[in-house]
């Protein structure tokens, strides 16, 4: 063995074993930086009627008005924490950052 190498079996082991740690890390904190946003958006399950209304009232999973999303709403029918709720008025699944024509805001 040449004692003129750069780096010695011993040196790459280390390297590697420190690298994948890094790589682990790495992977776990962009897991934990980026949630995954909800989505409310599955349809599947609606009758045409319903999809009907929730069509004509222009639902939105987020909301683009100002102060007005469905978690302030007074037909909003709220579920588990990051979970879709509901609603008396759309039917199927209901984003509480979502919006749409029939808002009431809920008494202050
Ligand atoms: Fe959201 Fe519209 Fe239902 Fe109110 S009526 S909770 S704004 S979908």
């Amino acid at each position: 063995m040449s004692r003129e190498r750069i780096f010695t079996r011993r040196d790459l082991l280390q390297k590697s074993a420190a690298f994948g740690a890094l790589a682990v890390f790495g992977a776990t904190a962009a897991c934990k930086e980026a949630p995954k946003p909800l989505s409310c958006e599955d349809t599947t399950a609606l009758s045409p009627p319903d999809m009907a209304i929730r069509t004509s009232l222009q639902y939105i999973d987020n909301s683009n008005q100002p102060g007005k999303q469905c978690s302030s709403c007074q037909q909003f029918i709220p579920a588990a924490p990051n979970a879709c709720g509901s609603c008396k008025v759309v039917k199927g699944p209901i984003n509480p950052g979502g919006y749409c024509k029939s808002f009431v805001a809920k008494p202050a």
